[in-house]
């Protein structure tokens, strides 16, 4: 029998609770051990300018926090900052607009196809529809793509929402036709071995899914070429002239903060953070034999370079799915949990996305939530 801890949050007993979102409030806990040691004072005359750094392509990117990027990617070994152009956006929900807008303004001809593989991040659907652009169009599924003509392949790794190691599924001999826009959110140790570090022509990074700042909506691009990167910010410019000083700055001392922790034995971010999500997953394993009803997906170890050891996976979301035909979004729901429908991601309705971030008194009302429903099955059975 899993044990389960903290079960008895009264206030949460009735409540509906939301693992759609993947609002990462998991991380509070530690920045509030860390105190001050991340506070920020801006006065009334600070930071008033649109400008960051005039000499700068990206001139509305603040250079304490380029600085710090490129300082925790070293720490890290995920990925090569060196010879690259970095992109501020406000979340890196701008910045993927961005560099579709910029790799199809620079393709011969257009509408230029938009294809992940399935299952893929629900979001790149309606951030390649909604404005409906003349210049890009989402085409879905990569794994049944086929069309011809220039193409964009967004790539998650590991992916939202079933935590697998990706790479592009679309192979074409005409390789000039295909651009990709490597989302690396989740390649950091606490959710997966660092097996090598990304070296890609786009990449992109949020800070709301490393430390838990999702409210700051800072993402960064790291993007070869200048062209591509001088598009990203035409775009940026034109939607909102530049990104929030104020957000910049209290990132840059959090992401020093954390490089700094990287190095500690006694508060080592990554290291809380993997010890948590191990923690959160074994718990969700147990529930989830015990129950015979549900299914997770499984993941191979690999040796992390950041850690220093073989380690297995930890994503921020469970796929979780069921062996009977059945709406699992819908099921869920009756029992108080909203979670995003496998259908929304490209997949099916036996599959649904489950935050694994939450704080920890939801996080376990959730899998009690889940055990109780595996005792109707056996009770319908
Ligand atoms: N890419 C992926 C794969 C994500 O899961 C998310 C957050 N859900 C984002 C991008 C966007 O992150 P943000 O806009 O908060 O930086």
């Amino acid at each position: 029998m899993v044990k389960l801890e903290n079960m008895k949050n009264l206030s949460l007993s009735d409540s509906v609770i939301n693992l759609d979102h993947g609002d990462p409030t998991a991380y509070e806990e530690y920045w509030r051990k860390i105190g001050d040691r991340c506070t920020v004072t801006i006065r009334g005359c600070d930071l008033m300018s649109y400008f960051s750094d005039v000499n700068n392509m990206c001139w509305f990117l603040e250079p304490e926090l380029a600085e710090a990027i490129k300082e925790l990617h070293a720490a890290v070994g995920n990925a090569a900052t060196e010879d690259r152009y970095i992109v501020v956006g406000t979340g890196s929900t701008q910045l993927c607009q961005a560099a579709v807008h910029a790799l199809s303004s620079l393709a011969g001809t257009q509408p230029v196809s938009v294809v992940a593989a399935a299952p893929y991040y629900s979001t790149y659907v309606e951030e390649t529809t909604y404005v409906r652009s003349g210049m890009y169009k989402w085409e879905g599924d990569a794994w049944s793509f086929d069309k011809k003509g220039p193409y964009i392949e967004l790539v998650t790794s590991p992916n939202n929402p079933d935590g697998t190691i990706r790479e592009t599924v679309v192979n074409r001999p005409d390789g000039d036709e295909g651009k990709v826009i490597h989302d690396f959110a989740y390649y950091w140790p606490h959710y997966t071995p660092i097996t090598r570090c990304q070296d890609h022509d786009i990449m992109l990074f949020t800070f709301s899914k490393i430390t838990g700042h999702a409210g700051s909506r800072i993402g960064w691009a790291l993007v070869k070429d200048k062209d591509v990167a001088k598009k990203m910010v035409e775009y940026i410019i034109v939607n909102s002239i530049g990104v929030s000083k104020e957000s910049q700055v209290r990132t840059a001392k959090i992401l020093k903060v954390l490089e700094e922790t990287c190095k500690s034995e006694t508060d080592n971010f990554f290291e809380y953070g993997h010890e948590m999500m191990k923690n959160r997953w074994e718990k969700l394993r147990g529930v989830v034999k015990e129950s015979n009803v549900f299914t997770l997906p499984k993941y191979p170890e690999a040796y992390c370079n950041f850690f220093g050891k073989t380690l297995g996976s930890y994503p921020a979301f469970a796929w979780l799915g069921t062996k009977e035909e059945t709406d699992l979004v819908n099921d869920l729901r009756r029992h108080r949990v909203m979670t995003r429908s496998g259908e929304r991601c490209g997949s099916d309705k036996k599959h649904v996305r489950v935050s694994m971030l939450s704080r920890e008194d939801v996080f376990n009302v959730f899998l009690e939530r889940l055990g109780n429903m595996k005792l109707i099955k056996n009770i319908d059975l």
